[in-house]
Parts: C-alpha cells; structure tokens; sequence
C-alpha cells in the first residue's frame, strides 16, 4: 500500500468510547496490564475499558459496527477473555481490506491509580495487537478532578481515535462484490 493512499485511497477516522464500573474483587486490566489497585473492572471479558474504546475507533473507521459486533457479551466464550483479542480481529479485519493502521490516540478517564507509569507499557500492548508500532499508539489520562461516576471512583471511561488508510472504497466495494458472488 502506498504511503498517504496515493492513487486512489482514503485515510479514515473512527472513534470509540466506553465505560465499565469499578469494584472490589476484579483485576484491575488496562491496556493489557494487570495493575495494583483495590478496585478492578467489571465486565463479561476482563473489562479492559482502553482496549475497548480504541476496538471501536479502529472498527468505525473502517466502517464495521461494533466491539459488540463480533464479541457479544451473550457469547459466554468471551467471558473473562483477554481484550487484546478484539484488537487482534480489528487488525485483521484491516489487513482483508488492504488497509493500514496509521494511529491510535486514547485518552483514560479515571481518579486512580496513577497512570503515567504505566503509558509506556501500554503502548506496547496495544502496538503488539494491533500489529503497528508503539510509536503509532497515543495514550493519554486524566482524571475527573473528582467529579460525577468517574470522580468517585466507581468506574473508568474512555475515548479513543483512530486512522487507517484503506484503497478506495468502490473499488474494494467491487472486489468485494466478486468475492462474494
Ligand atoms: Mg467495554
């Protein structure tokens, strides 16, 4: 694939967003990493609120629905399964279509812990699934300065973006066509 989509491709933007509550008695998981806090996510696989948000950015951009979409939480083989797994099938649903991760930029919402020391392994998890390089992945982290769910910490959200560049779409849209007809 040519670098900027030269000659006919699109770069595109997705973006994602999710929430999951907090308690005592969960892993805390994010971002791949198991991290010391009392409290974990709660959720049908390990919860991890990052990998999640920026799952859905790369599927937007690409124009496929939703984590949801291809792991629904009825589906009881997904229970406690690692997230990095989603991002695996956003990457290879990327590469079906000749496309190319360009960036990942995610932003934590969470009172605690501390998330600076971790960004950098963060990265590399979510670089390592999705197939690009760290340099490719942005994460970011704030708190709610105590306010509202998040502020009180009983949960975690976050937002994420993603770019990919694919070929033009009429052209996949025909490829397509041909394939499955
Ligand atoms: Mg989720």
């Amino acid at each position: 694939m040519e670098e900027g989509m030269n000659g006919g491709g699109r770069t595109r933007v997705g973006q994602g967003y999710d929430v999951h509550e907090l308690i005592e008695g969960r892993k805390l998981i994010l971002a791949g990493l198991q991290i010391s806090h009392p409290k974990g996510l709660v959720g049908h696989s390990d919860a991890d609120v990052l990998m999640h948000a920026i799952c859905d950015a790369v599927l937007g951009a690409i124009g496929e629905g939703d984590i949801g979409t291809y792991f629904p939480p009825s589906d009881a083989q997904w229970k406690d399964a690692p997230s990095k797994i989603f991002l695996e099938k956003a990457s290879q649903l990327i590469s079906e279509r000749g496309g190319r991760l360009v960036n990942v930029d995610a932003m934590l919402i969470a009172e605690a812990p501390k998330i600076g020391p971790h960004i950098a392994a963060m990265k590399d998890n979510i670089a390592a699934a999705l197939g690009v390089e760290p340099k490719a992945i942005g994460i970011k982290a704030t708190t709610n300065e105590t306010m509202g769910f998040v502020g009180r910490g009983e949960g975690m959200a976050a937002h994420a973006v993603a770019s990919v560049d694919l070929p033009d779409f009429s052209v996949y849209q025909w490829r397509h066509r041909l394939e499955t007809t």
